[in-house]
């Protein structure tokens, strides 16, 4: 199959979160299994810096933006130790900036005019570029305009005429939603705009225009699929997403074992794999506690925690916890992560007045989320909600013992210890239901237990999860799936007008 993805982040191109791991290790794998795959990307100051070779391709792009024409350049690079081609759309005006999205906690005025034009700068570059295509993968509500542009404006247009689109959804929180006006840079006619299509509640909504064009669709994780389609975490977009449930998959993600591997690990203090973890992971804990400045305490619980500190990691229920167990109990916690300035600076305070228990650095470095997970005894993620997560794949296979909230992916990845899981042995970690700080205490009060005083049950944990296989293999086989299923649909699937329902 030849397939084309778009996408706002790939690393080493450009990261905020698990959406650049995916594309960036995703078409690799489907160019294992023998495909054909590119991908293309904005041109940004990151991926400039990326320290990745990047080539004038000659290819100019004049594209219509509402009443102008803005005029940008396509750059060719590839995926690090692989043949796939990264096309990367340069246009400095709108990519080359510090940040991807926002910057001090707003996002760029102009998002919508600067992803409208990436979606259009993809569709002519392909024109341009005449290779066939079968499959357009799009990511996002970024490139949420894709499906559209294919089913509109280009379903004539070669080589993209038997082309099928897939949006994969990683975050349905994150939609894209623009003044209606904004209507007017995406060049499409206004008839578009209406509640069937690219219209909600009188906004112009890019993932929903993706979510209604598209042929198939899918989420990065089987329990997340689910529940987007309800109420509580549909976000406003639950009805839509039922009306299209025949062709929404849940796939997990997959893990770059080339890059998260405690055998191979270029950053921690000692490598190691099941046969020598004990050994392994009292070297990598006493290199954090001490490169965190944390008391070396062998027998202490270490719990890690990286990510992007937002609400929907859970914090509100991780800080109350933080704050009584800092007084209460003998735990230390590593935290690396960046985010909402609230978080900052409760992190800040709490680091300041338990310098024994509670080390924190607030920035964005792989190498320390590395040693993180090489060195903590537990990994904790009490989201609120996690379409799939990668970092307690991770700590599977890091021997880091996972405590989770039991939604989305994580309901769907950890198996929490509890006398059935434990004979049937299958259990890999603790998980909670309740949305609340009394039911992360007590489950992280149970894994404690269970470390302290159950070595052997501790042991079997830590071994069954290093394991494990989440590599890529698996997830590409279904996404393989996903693509003949978008390519019978889109047989099917041509008409794009609006019914006289709508209008
Ligand atoms: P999300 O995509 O919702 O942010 P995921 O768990 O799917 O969460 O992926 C997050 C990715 O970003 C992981 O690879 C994680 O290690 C990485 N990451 C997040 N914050 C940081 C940070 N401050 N420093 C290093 N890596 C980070």
């Amino acid at each position: 199959m030849r397939i084309v993805m778009a996408t706002s982040e790939a690393v080493p191109f450009a990261k905020t979160g698990g959406l650049a791991d995916v594309c960036g290790a995703l078409p690799i794998e489907l160019a294992r299994l023998g495909h054909d795959v590119s991908l293309f990307l904005p041109a940004y100051r990151s991926a400039r810096q990326s320290g990745m070779p990047i080539e004038p391709t000659g290819i100019e792009l004049p594209i219509p933006i509402g009443t102008k024409t803005v005029v940008g350049r396509l750059l060719k690079s590839h995926l690090p130790e692989s043949n796939v081609p990264v096309y990367l759309v340069e246009q400095d005006q709108y990519y080359d900036r510090d940040a991807l999205y926002r910057e001090a906690g707003h996002d760029y005025i102009d998002n919508c005019e600067r992803f409208v034009f990436f979606c259009r700068a993809v569709m002519e570059s392909l024109r341009r570029l005449s290779a066939p295509v079968d499959i357009l993968h799009v990511h996002d509500w970024q490139t949420g305009l894709i499906p559209a542009l294919l089913k509109i404006e280009y379903r004539a247009v070669p080589p993209l005429e038997h082309a099928a689109s897939v949006l994969t959804i990683h975050n349905l929180a994150y939609q894209g939603n623009f003044w209606h006006w904004d209507m007017t840079l995406t060049g499409l006619d206004w008839k578009y705009f209406n509640w069937q299509q690219m219209e909600f509640y009188g906004h112009l909504n890019l993932l929903k225009t993706g979510i209604v064009f598209a042929d198939a669709l899918s989420t990065v994780s089987p329990r997340y699929a689910e529940e987007i389609q309800g109420p509580e975490q549909g976000c406003g977009l639950e009805e839509v997403l039922r009306s299209r449930r025949d062709v929404l998959r849940g796939i997990i993600n997959g893990v770059d074992y080339r890059q998260w591997n405690p055998e191979t690990d270029p950053h921690i203090a000692m490598r190691y794999g099941p046969e020598n973890v004990a050994e392994g992971k009292a070297v990598c804990k006493a290199a954090l506690q001490g490169e965190l400045s944390l008391p070396v305490e062998p027998r202490t619980p270490l719990l890690g925690l990286v990510g992007r500190l937002a609400d929907q990691k859970g914090w509100d229920l991780l800080a109350p916890v933080m704050q009584d167990w800092a007084t209460h109990h003998d735990v230390q916690w590593a935290v690396l992560g960046t985010g909402e300035p609230k978080y900052h600076e409760l992190l800040e305070k709490l680091a300041e007045r338990y310098p024994q228990r509670i080390a924190v650095r607030l920035g964005f470095s792989e190498a320390l989320a590395h040693r993180i997970e090489a060195g903590a005894d537990m990994f904790v993620m009490p989201s609120r909600y996690e379409p799939c997560g990668l970092n307690q794949l991770y700590s599977l296979k890091y021997g880091t013992v996972p405590v989770v909230r039991a939604t989305g992916g994580l309901a769907d990845t950890v198996t929490n210890l509890n006398e059935e899981t434990l004979a049937a042995d299958t259990a890999t970690g603790f998980s909670f239901r309740d949305y609340s700080s009394l039911a992360l205490s007590e489950t992280l009060r149970r894994a404690c237990d269970t470390y302290a005083n159950q070595p052997e049950v501790w042991r079997q944990l830590i071994d069954r999860g290093m394991r494990q296989d989440w590599s890529w293999a698996r997830s590409a086989k279904e996404y393989i799936e996903l693509y003949r299923l978008a390519l019978a649909q889109s047989k099917s699937n041509q008409i794009a007008e609006p019914t006289q329902e709508s209008t």
